[in-house]
C-alpha cells in the first residue's frame, strides 16, 4: 500500500510503498477512501509544537473509509463497514476525564497520525472503540472533513455555550470555520465571520454569516463592538495576532474559544479588561466520540455542507502549499479510491 510518510520535519513529504498494517487486538484496518488534509497535519510535518511526532510518520486524522480485517476482540464493526478515524484515536476509558466525558482529555490518549500512523495512506489501522460508524447517507469525501473540523467547532460551541440571539465571532474561515459558521447558524446565533480573503469572505456569506469581517482593512474588535461585542469568538486563524484581534472585540462576560494552534502562539490577554468586563479564555481540543456521532447526524439530515476540493495523495506538498498560501476554498480531501 501507499503512504505519504513525514521523514524529517518541514521536509516534503515521500510518497512509500509499505506492507499492508496487520491490526492487534482490539484494532481493525480500514481501506482508505477518503483522507482530509486539516492544518494540524502541517504543523505535524512541521514539528511546530512543543510535544513532537517522531519521525518517520504519516500524517492524517480525517480518515474515512471501509472495514477489511478485524483484530482479535473487535466484535461491533464488520467487514466492508464505513468508518471515519479521528484525531482521538484512543483512550484509556478509566480516568476522570474518560469517565466524565471528557476523553479528548485523557492523558494517555494516542492522536491519530501523531502519535500513531494516521490517514494519509491507503490502508490504516484503527482502534475499533474509537473507529466512528458513518451513516449511509454521507459520502466519504464529506464524512472526511467532519471527523476532525466539523467535531472541532461543533464542540467548540458547545464549550461556549452558544445561545440563540447570541452574537457568534468565527475568526478564520478555512476547512474549521466554514463550518463553524454553520453550526454558529443551526444553535441559533448571529455570525460575524472574519477572514482576510475575498473568496472566504464570500463563502461565509454563502454558509449563511449575518456580517463578514475583512481583518486587512477593518479593526475587528471596533468592528464587532459596533453590533454590540460577541459572546463568544472561536479562534480559528493560524496568527496570534488573529486571537487578540477576536479577543478585543468580546462584551462583557464574553468567552474567547481558542482553538487553532500556531507555531510557539502566545497570546497578550489584557489583565485589566479581562477582569473588568468579566471575560473568559478557554481551550477547546477536538470533540468526543458522541460530538463526531451528533455532527454525522446533522449532515445525514442534510442540515450541513461541506465544502471541499478532492486532490490525489500523490499531491501532498503541493496540497499543503496551497493551505499555507490561503488558496484553498475550504478543506482538501484526498480521494483515495480514484486517485491511485
Ligand atoms: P485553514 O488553513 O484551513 O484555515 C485558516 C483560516 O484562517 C484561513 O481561511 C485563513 O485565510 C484564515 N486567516 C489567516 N489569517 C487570518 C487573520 N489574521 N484573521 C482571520 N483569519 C485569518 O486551517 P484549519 O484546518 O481550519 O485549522 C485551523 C487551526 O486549527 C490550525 O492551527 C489547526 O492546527 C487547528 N486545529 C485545532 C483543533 C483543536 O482541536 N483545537 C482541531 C483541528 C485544527
Ligand atoms: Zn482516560
Ligand atoms: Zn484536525
Amino acid at each position: 500500500m501507499k503512504a505519504a510518510v513525514v521523514r524529517e520535519f518541514g521536509a516534503p513529504l515521500v510518497i512509500e510503498e509499505r506492507p499492508d498494517p496487520e491490526p492487534g487486538p482490539g484494532q481493525v484496518r480500514i481501506r482508505v477512501e477518503a483522507s482530509g488534509l486539516c492544518h494540524t497535519d502541517i504543523h505535524a510535518a512541521h514539528g511546530d509544537w512543543p510535544v513532537k511526532p517522531t519521525p518517520p510518520f504519516v500524517p492524517g486524522h480525517e480518515g474515512v473509509g471501509l472495514v477489511e480485517a478485524l483484530g482479535d476482540g473487535v466484535t461491533h464493526l464488520s467487514l466492508g463497514q464505513r468508518v471515519a478515524v479521528p484525531w482521538l484515536g484512543k483512550a484509556c476509558g478509566r480516568c476522570e476525564h474518560c469517565l466524565s466525558g471528557w476523553e479528548t482529555l485523557c492523558e494517555s490518549q494516542v492522536n491519530t497520525g501523531y502519535g500513531c500512523d494516521g490517514a494519509y495512506a491507503e490502508k490504516m489501522l484503527a482502534w475499533a472503540d474509537f473507529a466512528q460508524p458513518v451513516p449511509r447517507e454521507i459520502a466519504p469525501l464529506e464524512a472526511a472533513p467532519l471527523t476532525c473540523a466539523g467535531v472541532t467547532t461543533y464542540k467548540a460551541l458547545k464549550v461556549a455555550d452558544v445561545r440563540p440571539s447570541q452574537l457568534v465571532a468565527i475568526s478564520g474561515v478555512g476547512g474549521l470555520g466554514h463550518l463553524a459558521v454553520q453550526y454558529a447558524k443551526i444553535a441559533g446565533a448571529t455570525v460575524a465571520a472574519i477572514d482576510v480573503t475575498d473568496e472566504k469572505l464570500e463563502l461565509a456569506t454563502r454558509l449563511g454569516a449575518d456580517l463578514v469581517i475583512d481583518a486587512r482593512t477593518e479593526n475587528v474588535g471596533e468592528a464587532l463592538k459596533r453590533h454590540g461585542g460577541a459572546h463568544a469568538a472561536l479562534a480559528l486563524a493560524v496568527d496570534d495576532t488573529a486571537f487578540e484581534a477576536v479577543n478585543s472585540g468580546l462584551r462583557r462576560g464574553g468567552k474567547l474559544v481558542m482553538v487553532a494552534l500556531p507555531a510557539h502562539g502566545t497570546v497578550r490577554v489584557p489583565i485589566f479588561d479581562t477582569v473588568l468586563n468579566g471575560t473568559s479564555v478557554i481551550g477547546s481540543i477536538v470533540g468526543t466520540r458522541q460530538d463526531l456521532a451528533e455532527v454525522f447526524r446533522l449532515h445525514a439530515a442534510g442540515r450541513t455542507e461541506v465544502v471541499h476540493e478532492t486532490r490525489t495523495l500523490a499531491s501532498v506538498n503541493d496540497c499543503i502549499d496551497e493551505v499555507l498560501r490561503g488558496e484553498v476554498k475550504a478543506r482538501i480531501v484526498f480521494d483515495l479510491d480514484t486517485g491511485r
